[in-house]
């Protein structure tokens, strides 16, 4: 047999769940007015680093909602040296992501073999108009500002070889350039001596 209630009790509860929760610290941001704190390499948008694109159309073909759109045209580019053979490459003409299909999975980021794609964690481009979420190659350039730099190496990695590579090219031109310097310098101290010297048979030959 249950108890009677006591009249009130269920109002007394209620407040006391509502003084409770008052002096909490709130967990809801109130976005738009706070600005959320995302982890850096949230999936927000994708930016296209167009230099690195080859147009070997692996994304688009890769992505699950087919909602990447690349055209390109094929150019003939000149032999390097004379007898050498014509090449052609690809010329990217259109790449664009359509955000109102794209699923967010990052398959293409994954895929492209070129480092021509990132993620951002920009979120804020909703549209009223459908058709603009289909962000064609400056757009997706401009979002590419917005990629954070890449997180710090371990102190014991190995480094990169692309860096390895940049770093031996710019110590052998910093080693030719203090050679031609330190030669140039020998040869105006020899021409200064010769010149100041009588017995030289050059001296003050000018
Ligand atoms: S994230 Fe996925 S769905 Fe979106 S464009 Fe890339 S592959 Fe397609
Ligand atoms: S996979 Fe990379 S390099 Fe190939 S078309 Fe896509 S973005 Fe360009």
């Amino acid at each position: 047999m249950s108890r009677p209630s006591i009249p009130g009790s269920g109002l007394a509860k209620g407040l006391a769940v509502t003084l409770r929760t008052m002096t909490k610290k709130t967990v809801t941001a109130q976005y738009p007015d706070t600005q959320p704190e995302l982890p850096p390499r949230s999936r927000g948008v994708i930016g296209l680093f167009e230099e690195n694109c080859t147009v070997c159309m692996l994304c688009a073909r890769e992505c699950p909602d087919w909602c990447i759109y690349i055209d390109s045209h094929k150019e003939t580019v000149p032999a390097a040296a004379p007898g050498g053979r014509e090449r052609s490459r690809n010329v990217l003409d259109r790449f664009a992501i359509d955000f109102a299909l794209c699923m967010y999975c990052g398959i293409c980021i994954e895929v492209c073999p070129f480092d021509a794609l990132f993620w951002s964690p920009e979120f804020e481009y909703a549209e009223t108009d459908i058709h603009e979420l289909t962000h064609e190659r400056d757009k997706l350039r401009e979002w590419m500002w917005t990629v954070p730099a890449p997180p710090a190496l371990d102190p014991g990695a190995e480094e990169p070889k692309e860096i390895a590579a940049a770093r031996k090219t710019a110590e052998k031109l910093a080693a030719a350039e203090a050679q031609a310097a330190a030669e140039a310098q020998a040869q105006a101290q020899a021409q200064a001596e010769a010149q100041a010297d009588p017995t030289d048979p050059q001296g003050g030959a000018s």
